[in-house]
This record gives structure tokens, C-alpha cells and sequence, in this order.
């Protein structure tokens, strides 16, 4: 069997079918389908700090980048999608970006990693996408800017299914702030249901955490296969930008093969950055907190640190690349 291209981007060729064998100790569990403008300069001096602000590199221009709205998916749960929405968005902040994080999953995990209680909060996504509460009256200041989930949201697949556009309901939603953020990053629920698909059509590209222990090509088709109907009748620019390995331990054979696997399949899409496991990532939300102010020197924090700066510059490299093809 040859290498796979999985991964077609947009205007590419039809997504490529499964793979024909998986690795035996990747896991088979069927997963469900459906179960679910102009930026500024980025100058912020609330709450976090920005030790890094220097670190952005060499030939960004903030002041000229359009908003990235990022997608945090993968429909298995437990791979690390609200953690990386959380310390991401955070060291970008950390970098001097303007960021806004949106809980689009009803479990509200996001919310609460935050220190805010989803079953105590009175307006939240649910009424941005179902009754069109603008977005800027659930938006909490924290860490970064946040956009709250409650138990609620639970019930918005169903209303939404009973609307007209019920895809572009985020999309929407997001017109009112977008130009005052240079990044804004959804967190997704565990499916592919309508509320992902609502992320999938207002964003600008899609990052894929994966677990290494239980790493799903058969996953990760199934969530290409959904992105690629999106391109072809709602969002023609969305694709994975990036697929980031989580919960990776270097010691053993079956994260290395696992990470092996990744790059044999996706090449380049594969992030350099490798989001260790460690306890730090569970005990940062029990505080209320990301990493980056749990434990701000230690290696959980420095992960996503270079995570965001490999995200810059990987989009860097590809706006250049297609700069250059056009030229
Ligand atoms: P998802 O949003 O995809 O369901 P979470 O971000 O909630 O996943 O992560 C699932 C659990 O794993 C959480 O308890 C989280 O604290 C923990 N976790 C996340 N990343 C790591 C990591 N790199 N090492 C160890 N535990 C992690
Ligand atoms: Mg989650």
C-alpha cells in the first residue's frame, strides 16, 4: 500500500477512501457520524501577560493578518480538543494576539476549565445560535475572551435542525466580533453533528488534536469525509491545517509508532510540536486555569508555547507558498 493522501486540499481531489489495513493497534471502535476583516496590531494589556510578545516571528505582520477562526475538532472524546483550545489560545494571547475562545460543546468543559460554572450560566452559545443573542453578550473576559457553553447547548442540535441556515448560525454569530480578534478558536463536541459542522463552516481551517494511544485513521477519514461535503456546499475554504499529537510519551514504542503512522499518512499536515502527557494538563482546569498560569515555567506551558508559534509560522510558510504561485 502506497502513502495515503487523506488530507486533499481544497479545490484537490475527491478525499482518497479508507485506508486498507489499519496497524493493529489501532483502535476500531465505529465511531458515531452524527451524535452529535482587517486585524489590528495586537495590543492588549489585561490580564495575561506577554512575556513572549517578542517572539512573533520573523515576517509576521499581525497588523496585516486576516482572522484565523480555528476549529478545534476530532469526534472521538478524551484527545485533548478543550485542552489545546484553552492553551493555545492562551500562549497566542501570550504572544500579544487578540483571542476569542468559543465552548461550542455542551459539557461545557471549556467554561469550566475557565472557572465558570455551565449550570449556573443564564445565556450562553445556545441563545447566540438558537435565538440570536449577539455573541458579545455571552463573552467572558478570562484567560482570553471566552465564549460560554452551558447544559443548554445540549439542546441546540434539535433547535437548529428546525432552522433555515442552520449551518451559518456561528458563522453569523461570529460577524459581530470577528474584526476584534486575530484569532478565534472553537472548541468542538465529540461528533460530527450540527454543531461541529456549524464550526466547520465559519472557520478558516481545522486543527486536529489526536490522542497517540488510541490514534483512528478510520477517524480521521470520517472527519475529513464531513469537512469535504462542507467545502463543497458551505465553506469552499476549509480544510486541516494542522493534526497535533497529544498525550505522546516518548518512552514508549506505541506513541512513536503512533506519531510514525501520523506522519506516513499526513506528511507535513503533522505538527512538530508533540503535547507530552503529563498530569499538569488535567490538574490546570481544577484551578480554573490554563497550563500557562498553573504552572507558566514548566514544560505542559512551554508545549503549546511552541505549539502557537509552529501554527504562525505554518501559515506563514503556506500564505508565502501560494503568494509565490501566484505571482
Ligand atoms: P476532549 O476535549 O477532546 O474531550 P480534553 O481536553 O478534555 O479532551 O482532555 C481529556 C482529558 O485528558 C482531560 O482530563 C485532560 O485534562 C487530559 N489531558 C489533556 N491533554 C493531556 C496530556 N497531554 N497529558 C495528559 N492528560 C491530558
Ligand atoms: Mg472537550
Amino acid at each position: 500500500m502506497g502513502l495515503i493522501r487523506l488530507l486533499p486540499r481544497p479545490g484537490g481531489s475527491p478525499p482518497a477512501p479508507a485506508p486498507e489495513r489499519e496497524p493493529e493497534h489501532v483502535e476500531r471502535v465505529p465511531e458515531p457520524v452524527v451524535s452529535e476583516p482587517a486585524a489590528d496590531p495586537p495590543v492588549d494589556e489585561s490580564d495575561s501577560p506577554a512575556p513572549d510578545a517578542g517572539e512573533i516571528s520573523a515576517g509576521a505582520d499581525p497588523t496585516q493578518a486576516a482572522t484565523r477562526v480555528i476549529a478545534l475538532a476530532n469526534q472521538k472524546g478524551g484527545v485533548a480538543k478543550t485542552t489545546t483550545t484553552l492553551n493555545l489560545g492562551v500562549s497566542f494571547r501570550e504572544m500579544g494576539y487578540r483571542v476569542l475562545l468559543v465552548d461550542l460543546d455542551p459539557q461545557g468543559n471549556l467554561t469550566m476549565s475557565q472557572g465558570l460554572n455551565p449550570d449556573a450560566i443564564e445565556r450562553s452559545m445556545f441563545d447566540v445560535l438558537v435565538h440570536r443573542v449577539p455573541i458579545s453578550e455571552v463573552i467572558e473576559q478570562r484567560e482570553a475572551d471566552l465564549a460560554v457553553a452551558s447544559i443548554d447547548l445540549a439542546g441546540a442540535e434539535l433547535a437548529l435542525s428546525a432552522l433555515i441556515g442552520r449551518e451559518r448560525s456561528l458563522e453569523k454569530a461570529l460577524a459581530e466580533v470577528r474584526g476584534q480578534y486575530d484569532f478565534i478558536l472553537i472548541d468542538t463536541p465529540p461528533s460530527l453533528g450540527l454543531l461541529t459542522i456549524n464550526a466547520f463552516v465559519a472557520a478558516t481551517g481545522v486543527i486536529v488534536p489526536v490522542q497517540c494511544e488510541y490514534l483512528s485513521l478510520r477517524g480521521l477519514v470520517q472527519l475529513e469525509n464531513t469537512l469535504a461535503m462542507v467545502r463543497e456546499n458551505l465553506n469552499p475554504h476549509v480544510a486541516v491545517e494542522g493534526i497535533v499529537a497529544t498525550m505522546f510519551d516518548g518512552r514508549t514504542l506505541h506513541s512513536r509508532e503512533a506519531i510514525e503512522i501520523l506522519e506516513e499518512n499526513f506528511g507535513d499536515l503533522v505538527y512538530r510540536t508533540r503535547i507530552r502527557k503529563t498530569v499538569r494538563y488535567a490538574e490546570a482546569p481544577v484551578k480554573g486555569s490554563s497550563v500557562l498560569k498553573y504552572d507558566p515555567t514548566g514544560a505542559a506551558a512551554e508545549a503549546y508555547r511552541e505549539l502557537a508559534r509552529e501554527v504562525v509560522a505554518a501559515k506563514e510558510a503556506q500564505d508565502g507558498a501560494q503568494a509565490r504561485e501566484h505571482a
